[in-house]
């Protein structure tokens, strides 16, 4: 076995690290044509969500909320937004026609054994932070006597809604997983480990932070009308025309429109370019099979992507010498932020990439061409995920029928932002952007716009309190 191991490997060492950039290149490729037929398979899955429950990948899930923050909202607010790396506890204060007076929040980043843990201690650690936050207030925020702070949850996982405030949950995703979880309504979760912390507060409204997001952006521009997550997780929401949802059999809300939490991760289709690179991440995750999209595009994965290949290069090509570096082989080692920097490195002789190769992996000297290397597989990975990213929100611009001109009317179309991967990832931006751009025409290009809307979520869900808020 040993003679064949070896023979094996002396046999792949021909194997040069630029084929295996180069293979990689070709299978990563998303040509135009391709990212428009990524765009209509997306298309066709939300109509098919929409038909029937279960009917697609995608769960085109019901928000419940069917009116979208006016800019009138007033009071004193509370968000809780939970589903990333982060956690944040937020007190919004509305004052009227006169915007936002005042946020003030907190972060925290989930201790990781929560992450996969059970419900209670999740749940307790919430609460716990939440009481921290209101406790440190002291009585700045008077509240009339008898009236309860109220409060906006945002939970960024597929939630089956069956209220604007209630709901069970359908899957974990990202880097989370407790089993007991699922079918359990994270409301009833929350209040009882509210209670247990005898925190004085009612859950007026439970959002994804797709919907908070959407609901944030739209306070500050009247033209939102699809919101999109790029940071651990990826999904996007908008804004659909309840005619258009043929598995909704409930009121007929006045406005005559619901928010669709497309749970866009799960997305899959034969047209997205996937590498071995993909199908081992995917095996080896917390939910394997699912989340194909979000593995390929989001920031919890991109890092892991590129070590994977690093690792090949290492053992096939000997990219770091006669042995393979023992940390090449941890995975989620190396984070998406880590990706990025090297990604942005200007210096000439790639010094941001030589040290962080010593401090993720400890490999000590890496000649110019080896970082040369590592900073296209970076390009590679970013650019597919940037470009699939913006093949999925024409996809939806084109579901909503505003890709095209109507009555010589070009519709105006504003997709609010947010994610650490959008926000701090500059050249995954800018790929995207310039990708949108390229998928919608000179001449919508001008009427399709994203903005960063930071922190949208949090704030949106406190709007959404505020607008569901039971002493209205
Ligand atoms: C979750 C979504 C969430 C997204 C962004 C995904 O993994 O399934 O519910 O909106 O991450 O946080
Ligand atoms: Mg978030």
């Amino acid at each position: 076995a040993l003679i064949a191991r070896h023979r094996m490997r002396s046999s792949s060492l021909c194997v040069k690290a630029a084929d295996i950039v180069k293979e990689l290149e070709e299978k990563c490729a998303t040509p135009t044509a391709k990212l428009r037929q990524i765009a209509d398979a997306m298309t066709v899955e939300m109509h098919a969500g929409l038909a029937s429950e279960g009917g697609s990948k995608l769960k085109m899930l019901i928000s419940y909320v069917d009116n979208l923050p006016t800019g009138n909202e007033e009071g004193v607010y509370y968000a809780l937004d939970l589903g990333g790396t982060n956690f944040r506890v937020l007190r919004v204060q509305l004052g009227g026609k006169s915007g936002i007076e005042f946020t003030e929040f907190a972060e925290v980043s989930i201790p990781p054994q929560l992450m996969i843990g059970t419900p209670e201690a999740l749940f307790d650690y919430i609460a716990s932070e939440l009481a921290k936050f209101v406790s440190d207030e002291g009585d700045k925020f008077w509240l009339p006597p008898g009236r309860q702070r109220e409060l906006g949850f945002t939970f960024s996982f597929p939630v089956m809604q069956l209220s604007i405030d209630s709901g069970t949950l359908i899957r974990w995703t990202k880097g989370f997983s407790i089993d007991e979880m699922i079918g359990r309504d994270v409301v009833v979760e929350l209040a009882s480990a509210m209670k247990r912390r005898g925190i004085d507060m009612s859950i007026s409204a439970l959002v994804n932070d797709t919907v908070g997001t959407l609901a944030g952006g739209r306070y500050g521009n009247s033209d939102v009308c699809i919101a999109v997550i790029l940071g651990t997780g990826s999904n996007a929401a908008y804004v659909e025309r309840a005619q258009a949802i043929p598995k909704w059999h409930g009121p007929h809300p006045k406005s005559g429109e619901m928010v669709i939490n497309m749970e866009w991760g799960n997305f899959r289709s034969s047209h997205l370019p996937l590498t071995e690179y993909d199908n081992t991440l995917d095996a080896e995750s917390l939910n394997p099979g699912e989340q194909i999209f979000e593995k390929m595009i989001s920031g919890m994965y991109l890092g892991e992507l590129l070590r994977k290949v690093l690792y090949r290069m290492a053992d096939e090509a000997a990219l770091f010498g006669e042995s393979v570096p023992p940390k090449l082989k941890t995975r989620f080692i190396l984070r998406t932020p880590e990706m990025s920097a090297m990604h942005h490195d200007t210096s000439a002789d790639l010094r941001v990439v030589g040290n962080t190769l010593k401090d993720v992996f400890g490999i000590m000297d890496t000649s110019l061409s080896t970082r040369k290397i590592v900073v296209e597989i970076c390009n590679i990975f970013a650019t597919r995920g940037a470009r699939l990213a913006a093949a999925g929100i024409l996809g939806i611009v084109k579901k909503m029928g505003r890709d095209t001109i109507r009555d010589g009317e070009i519709p105006k179309t504003v997709i609010a932002m947010d994610g650490g991967l959008y926000e701090h990832y500059a050249e995954y931006r800018s790929c995207l952007e310039n990708t949108l751009d390229e998928l919608v025409g000179d001449q919508l290009a001008k009427h399709v716009k994203l903005i960063l809307s930071n922190d949208g979520s949090g704030i949106g869900a406190a709007l959404l309190a505020a607008s569901h808020s039971r002493y209205l």
